[in-house]
């Protein structure tokens, strides 16, 4: 099949979050398998501050917003060996400091931004002449294609054949705009009713996906249950439950070329299952980085994240004193709300030698903390799939999760009598819960032996994308 992967972020070249290592990583899983894919995302000032090996094609696309011609430059790179990339280069949308928000909160012309990029991505496939079997669309970034393929695009012999699949990453983000934005998708009126693309009065992107692509998922099965629900629907249960014969959970993947402690890149001593030596020189590494004054025999707790309430720091805030009373050291690297900022540097400066905090966004550092680390928090109120618990369980880091989405899909209870299960997880979201789990696995910590058994239990688990981009490609067949 001829797949075309629109996204707003895509590893190596922009990345706030897990869509980036999706859309880097899926491409290359679904070319072994035969496929033909490109992907297309925004030329951002990320991009090119990355140097990476990127060529101007020469080429140029034109877009309509409302009454005007908006142009673009094209540019072109590669992931892997043959997948290729395609830039949208449009300065004044996309030369930015960030991909969405900047100091002041979210850019003000976001829905001009991806409208735009979703417009961009029709252009751009008849620019190259890559007539897709399937275009599979990430997020509300690019919510408008399905739209536009049933309604404005609809007799565009180019695009004809082309069916659309929509990946919701996170159903909390949902571009949501003010209902004047319409006029630069150039919709007809009538698609912005409640069985389509309004939403309280406003125009939802999200939405849109939802409800004009030719199938849905998300990005684990436990997620795509639990958001047909009003606790995590988001308003959308009922517009999702309508959709639920075409609506599919896939779990995400990892790229272990990336994330694998036998050859990870940013780390310096690597190390096995069956030879876990390195695994403590990381730690050791880790500790110096962080400037943190414990015997690398103490537990250490890492956590790498959005700073987000999603990600569970309101029941994490009320505890830290707590956990910080305990024989163990704490590793924080996040960026986000400014609340956690001002928190958890509060907790750095009052615990110098026992909690490292470092308030940034930086991909060595994480794959540092992954290695050294001999436990991973993630107590999410609500987590779509989640990648860091899925990396932790192949650097033998343990993973404490609260029992929803992705987490509870990918994380087994350990069983003490059986030695079964690679982490520990919890159900009621509150402190004292996750204060006890924690505790839980201190014990465990303790007792060498079995510990061993377990971080051996969790390095043994594959979640390589062999089987979900198979998943992927049955979903693609199904709409041909
Ligand atoms: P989400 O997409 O909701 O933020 P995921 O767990 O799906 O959560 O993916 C997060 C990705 O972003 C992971 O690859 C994680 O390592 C990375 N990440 C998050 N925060 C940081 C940070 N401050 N520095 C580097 N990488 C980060």
């Amino acid at each position: 099949m001829k797949i075309a992967i629109g996204s707003s972020e895509v590893v190596p070249f922009a990345k706030t979050g897990g869509l980036a290592d999706v859309a880097g990583a899926l491409p290359k899983a679904l070319e072994k398998l035969g496929h033909e894919v490109v992907v297309i995302l925004p030329y951002y000032k990320m991009v090119k501050k990355g140097n990476h090996p990127i060529k101007k094609t020469g080429k140029k696309i034109y877009v309509q917003l409302c009454n005007r011609i908006v142009d673009a430059e094209v540019y072109s790179s590669k992931i892997g060996k043959n997948v290729k990339v395609y830039f949208i280069a449009k300065s004044s949308y996309y030369n930015r400091n960030e991909l969405y928000r900047g100091a002041q909160g979210d850019y003000k012309d976001n829905a001009e931004r991806f409208i735009f990029f979703s417009k961009a991505i029709l252009s751009l496939l008849e620019e190259i002449n890559f007539r897709p079997d399937i275009i599979h669309c990430n997020d509300w970034q690019t919510g408008l294609i399905p739209v536009l393929l049933k309604t404005i695009e609809k007799d565009n012999p180019f695009l004809r054949k082309a069916k659309t699949v929509f990946t919701i990453h996170n159903l909390a983000y949902q571009g949501l705009f003010w209902h004047y934005d319409m006029h630069m998708t150039n919709l007809p009126w009538d698609v912005f009713t409640q069985e389509g693309i309004e939403f309280y009065g406003k125009m939802n992107l999200l939405k849109a996906g939802i409800v004009y692509s030719d199938k849905v998922n998300t990005v684990s099965k436990k997620y795509a249950e639990e958001i047909q629900t009003t606790e995590y629907g988001c308003g959308l249960e009922g517009v999702l439950a309508n959709r639920k014969k075409d609506l599919r959970g896939i779990l995400n993947g990892v790229d272990y070329d990336e994330w694998s402690p036998e050859k990870d890149k940013f780390i310096n001593s690597h190390f096995s299952s069956s030879k876990l030596s390195g695994k403590l020189a990381c730690k050791k590494d880790l500790l110096k980085e962080y400037g943190l004054d414990i015997s690398p025999e103490k537990p250490l707790i890492g956590v790498i994240s959005r700073l987000a309430d999603q990600k569970g720091f309101d029941i994490l805030a009320p505890i830290m004193e707590k956990l910080m009373g305990l024989n163990l050291g704490f590793i924080l690297l996040g960026t986000g709300e400014e609340k956690y900022h001002r928190l958890f540097s509060a907790i750095g400066k009052e615990y110098p030698k026992k909690a490292g905090i470092k308030i940034s966004f930086d991909i060595g550092l994480s794959h540092r903390i992954e290695a050294g680390c001999d436990m991973f928090l993630m107590p999410s109120l609500f987590e779509p799939c989640g990648l860091n618990q899925i990396y932790s369980l192949k650097y033998g880091t343990i993973p404490i999760v609260r029992a929803t989405g992705g987490l509870d899909d990918t994380i087994k209870q350990f069983d003490v009598s059986t030695a079964k299960g690679n982490g520990f997880k919890f159900t009621k979201y509150s402190p004292d819960t996750l204060l006890n789990t924690i505790q839980d696995a201190l014990s465990v910590y303790n007792d060498k032996a079995l510990w061993h058994k377990l971080v051996k239990n969790a390095m043994k688990c594959d979640f390589s994308w062999n089987q979900s981009a198979k998943e992927y490609e049955k979903l693609y067949k199904s709409v041909k």
